[in-house]
């Protein structure tokens, strides 16, 4: 397994990992198989959309937050109920096919750290299997 350290600068932010992802997918010389990104956070989690349009990131959180406001009377005495929210929405993990070495990814697709309860430095774990 690799971890990747992300720093987040916001509160809300989406930082593209694709190709810290596919550099450790390199490194360990596997062609054909299978990569795990794994988020061990509460507050963040991980997902795969859309790279080319950065507007499409910016809409992802936008809709989160205006649907997950920050203070809405929770309970959770941390106050940082959203947060948790949103990172189960998202998940905390993805899976990606490799074949000839390359993440199987669509053109338009990359692998986002999602962070909710920024900033913070982080980490996600990658493992990649034959
Ligand atoms: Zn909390």
């Amino acid at each position: 397994m690799e971890i990747l350290t992300v720093r987040t600068d916001k509160r809300d932010q989406f930082v593209n990992i694709t190709a810290q992802v596919q550099e450790v997918v390199r490194q360990q010389g596997i062609s054909s198989g299978i990569c795990v990104v794994f988020v061990p956070h509460t507050t963040a989690g991980v997902t795969i959309n859309e790279n080319a349009d950065s507007d499409v990131v910016r809409d992802i959180i936008y809709e989160l937050d205006k649907g997950i406001p920050w203070q809405d009377g929770y309970r959770h005495g941390e106050g940082n109920s959203a947060a948790h929210i949103k990172a189960s929405l998202m998940g905390s993990a993805v899976t990606v096919i490799i074949e000839e070495g390359r993440l199987q990814l669509g053109t338009w697709q990359g692998i986002y750290f999602a962070e909710f309860d920024g900033p913070r430095q982080r980490k996600a774990y990658v493992k990649v299997l034959k």
